[in-house]
């Protein structure tokens, strides 16, 4: 998704890389726009299943890169996020998980992951090395 770079508000994503800010903190002043992750998983543990959501830092730990340039390979490769949602399917995680301080949301926060396996390895490594020919 994307944010305002200073206040991290989210903007729409057909909004151009130079927007006005209408957020209290930016005041109606123009700010440009970056990336962050923001993933919804479906995880197992050993009495049920539950859907969690992840942001950018612990996003990041998975995908090895940042939002943005996950977000330039995609539109290189659009067939990128389907396979990442693929290699990640039976990954052994250790995650840490925060319920959210605002009443609304609906998913618990993964705040933490640390890979389990040690031969894991960075979704974009992995799709780095696909043959996309
Ligand atoms: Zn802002």
């Amino acid at each position: 998704m994307q944010v305002c770079r200073f206040c991290e508000t989210p903007v729409s994503d057909d909004k151009p890389a130079e927007f006005i800010c209408n957020n209290r903190k930016c005041a109606g002043r123009r700010r440009s726009s970056k990336r962050l992750f923001r993933l919804l998983f479906s995880i197992g543990t050993e009495t049920r299943v539950m859907n969690v959501v992840a942001f950018d830092r612990a996003a990041q730990v998975i995908f090895g890169c940042s939002a943005q340039e996950f977000f330039d390979f995609s539109i290189q490769h659009p067939c990128a996020v389907k396979i990442a949602s693929k290699v990640l399917v039976g990954e052994l995680l250790k995650v840490t998980l925060n319920t959210p301080k605002r009443g609304k949301a609906e998913h618990l926060r993964m705040t933490n992951i640390v890979p389990m396996s040690s031969d894991f390895e960075p979704v974009i490594e992995t799709l780095r090395k696909v043959d996309w020919s």
